[in-house]
C-alpha cells in the first residue's frame, strides 16, 4: 500500500509555521513515483503592464497554508490516491526573457520524460508557450482550455513575439494546439483593433465572451466542453485575471466585468474526467494584492484544479 504524501495539517502544525511548499506538502527533488508535480515559475518579465508576478508562486504558496485535504464540495480526495509533491521553482534567468523560456521547455522536457502531470504556478502567462511545446512534443496537439480576460493571440508587442500577450496565436502557428478544440472563457474589454478577437475565432478557436456568461452557471459550458474534447489531452490555463478585479485586484492586466469565483468552481469542476495532461495558474500579482485575497484565490483554483486531475478519488 503506497504511502501518499499529505499536506501538513493545521491542527498539527500552526497554519503560520512550517515549510513555504504548496498546501505544505512535502518538497521533493527526485521525479521518481510522482503523480503530479506542483512548481513554481516566479517570472513577471513577459509582461506588458503591472508587474509583480514573480512573487506569485511564493504567496500563492503562502496563501495555500490555509487549505485542507478534502473537498467538501466535490468529494474529492486527491492526496488519496495520488503522489503529489512541490518540487520548487524553476531557475529562470530574471534578465533575459528568451532565456527563461528556453529554461522553461527544457526544464518540462525533464519532468515529461516521466509520467507525472506538471502543475505550475505563474508567473505571467508568457510561461506556457515552452510548456506547451514541451507538453505538445510528448501528447501531440492538445485541446487547450483557456479562461482569461483576453485572448493573448497579438502577433506581436514592441516587436517581440513571445510575450504574455502572445502565446495562444504562437500556439496555433506551432501547431501545439488544435485550433476547433481550444476555449477562450471569459474574454472581455477593450481591444487594440475591432477584429482583436475574431481572427482567432477563424482559426477555430471557441471562445465564450464574459458578457455572454454573466449571471450565468457555469457547470452547463464546462460539461459542453468536456463531452467536446472527450478522450484528447488537454492542457487547462487559468489566467487568474479572468475573475472580476473584485474576487482578483492582484493582477497585471485587470479587466472590470469578469467571472466570479463560484463561476471559476462550477467551469473547473465540470472538466471532472478529461484526460488533463497538465495546468497553469498565472498571473497572479502579490504587490497589487494587499489582501491576499488574489493569491488565496488561486492557491485554490490550482487545489480545485489538482481535484480534476485523472486518477483522483471521490469519497
Ligand atoms: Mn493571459
Ligand atoms: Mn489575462
Amino acid at each position: 500500500m503506497t504511502e501518499f504524501n499529505q499536506p501538513i495539517s493545521g491542527n498539527d502544525l500552526a497554519r503560520f509555521s512550517g515549510p513555504n511548499s504548496f498546501m505544505r506538502l512535502p518538497s521533493a527533488q527526485a521525479l521518481d513515483g510522482l503523480d503530479v508535480a506542483v512548481m513554481g515559475v516566479p517570472m513577471d518579465i513577459g509582461t506588458s503592464w503591472r508587474s509583480g508576478t514573480r512573487f506569485g508562486p511564493k504567496q500563492i504558496r503562502a496563501e495555500s497554508a490555509m487549505i485542507r485535504p478534502y473537498n467538501m464540495g466535490t468529494g474529492a480526495a486527491p492526496f488519496d490516491s495520488l503522489q503529489i509533491a512541490d518540487i520548487g521553482d524553476l531557475a529562470i534567468n530574471t534578465f533575459s526573457l528568451a532565456d527563461s523560456l528556453r529554461i522553461i521547455r527544457e526544464s518540462y522536457d525533464a519532468i515529461l520524460a516521466h509520467p507525472v502531470i506538471p502543475v505550475a504556478m505563474g508567473g505571467d502567462h508568457s510561461i506556457t508557450l515552452p510548456i506547451l511545446r514541451a507538453v505538445a512534443a510528448k501528447h501531440g496537439p492538445v485541446a487547450l482550455v483557456h479562461v482569461d480576460a483576453h485572448a493573448d493571440v497579438n502577433d506581436e508587442m514592441f516587436g517581440e513575439r513571445e510575450t504574455h500577450g502572445t502565446v495562444f496565436r504562437r500556439a496555433k502557428e506551432e501547431g501545439l494546439i488544435e485550433p476547433s478544440k481550444t476555449y477562450q472563457v471569459g474574454i472581455r474589454g477593450t481591444g487594440y483593433a475591432a477584429d482583436d478577437f475574431t481572427e482567432a475565432a477563424g482559426w477555430g478557436f471557441q471562445q465564450f465572451p464574459a458578457q455572454d456568461l454573466w449571471h450565468r452557471s457555469l457547470a452547463g459550458l464546462g460539461a459542453e466542453i468536456r463531452r467536446d474534447i472527450g478522450s484528447r489531452p488537454v492542457y487547462v490555463t487559468y489566467d487568474i485575471d479572468s475573475l472580476d478585479p473584485a474576487y482578483a485586484p492582484g493582477t497585471g492586466t485587470p479587466e472590470i466585468g469578469g467571472l466570479t469565483t463560484p463561476q471559476a468552481l462550477e467551469l473547473i469542476r465540470a472538466l471532472k474526467g478529461l484526460n488533463i495532461v497538465g495546468c497553469d495558474l498565472v498571473e497572479v500579482s502579490p504587490p497589487y494584492d494587499p489582501s491576499g485575497n488574489t493569491a488565496l484565490t488561486g492557491a485554490n483554483l490550482l487545489y480545485e484544479l489538482i481535484c480534476v486531475l485523472p486518477g483522483v478519488t471521490q469519497r
